[in-house]
């Protein structure tokens, strides 16, 4: 599934290509992917309103349209927002948005993505989306706060770092990356992190988004940006998919095991489940 870095790809190749456009047309192959309205309803509203601008919060994107609303976006597992210069035969779209000049299309191959017309301004009623956290790579979540979502909590960290309510826009792959960088095990309980370690988890996040972006996003499967090509950050990963193979700073082998039902690597000598106080 895209996170934070992949979504920020998205919008950045995107963006030059579709603000400032006006939209002329709608063509929904898939009704199921308009979760809050129907065909018609999305026609309406949308046509022949202007694009003023793409944002992310998390791993949703938001078209901002002239008038009072914006149309939200979630990718999901498989969905591909692509630009196309020209009409083209496409029978994978789901959807496709015609520009003045230049087309929007979206693919899904498992259409659990989706479009929400939600007002620009104030509560959208979109399942999750109110009640979003701050953005991993906003100014918003300092160590400070992070601090503050762990302290007294029972959770494993893990688990606290993939709800969205505590911070937007992290999954599966950079939780284990940052878990790895700041040698803290995945399992470990929210609560026994040290005031040091959180400093040091959160500039590990920092770091491996900076380096996910950088890199164009990872791509295990299915990511492509807004022209269709992969990330290389797939290539630069220290323990996500190695599961079995020697641990970059130690040799030792890296291990893999569920932690609330997520596949997770780490290093059992590395990542140890308290360490020990450190003399430096
Ligand atoms: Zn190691």
């Amino acid at each position: 599934m895209p996170e934070l870095p992949e979504v920020e790809t998205v919008r950045t190749h995107l963006a030059p290509y579709v603000v400032g456009k006006r939209i002329v047309q709608v063509e929904v192959n898939a009704p199921n992917v308009l979760k809050n309205t129907t065909v018609p309803g999305f026609r309406n509203r949308v046509v022949g309103k202007r694009i003023e601008g793409l944002v992310r919060r998390g791993k949703y994107l938001q078209f901002l349209l002239s008038g009072e609303q914006a149309v939200l976006v979630h990718l999901r597992m498989t969905g591909k927002l692509l630009y196309r210069p020209a009409l083209q035969e496409e029978p994978r779209a789901r959807l496709r948005l015609h520009l003045q000049k230049g087309l929007l299309v979206y693919e899904d191959v498992r259409t659990f993505g989706g479009f929400w017309l939600v007002p620009k301004t104030g509560p959208t009623g979109v399942p999750g989306y109110d009640t979003l956290g701050p953005d991993a790579a906003g100014e918003a979540f300092t160590a400070a706060y992070l601090r503050q979502c762990l302290a007294g909590k029972k959770r494993m960290i893990k688990a606290l770092l993939l709800d969205q309510h505590v911070v937007a826009g992290l999954g599966n792959i950079y939780v284990d990356e940052a878990l790895f960088a700041a040698h803290i095990r995945p399992d470990r309980q929210a609560a026994t992190i040290s005031r040091t370690e959180v400093g040091k988890l959160h500039a590990a996040i920092g770091r491996v988004l900076a380096q996910g972006l950088a890199h164009g996003g990872t791509t295990i499967r299915d990511f492509v940006d807004s022209n269709g090509r992969e990330g290389t950050n797939q290539s630069f990963l220290q323990v996500y998919g190695r599961e079995g193979m020697p641990c970059p700073h130690c040799g030792t082998r890296l291990v893999y095991t569920k932690v609330s039902g997520r596949g997770t690597r780490y290093c059992p000598h590395c990542q140890r489940k308290r360490r020990r106080t450190q003399h430096v």
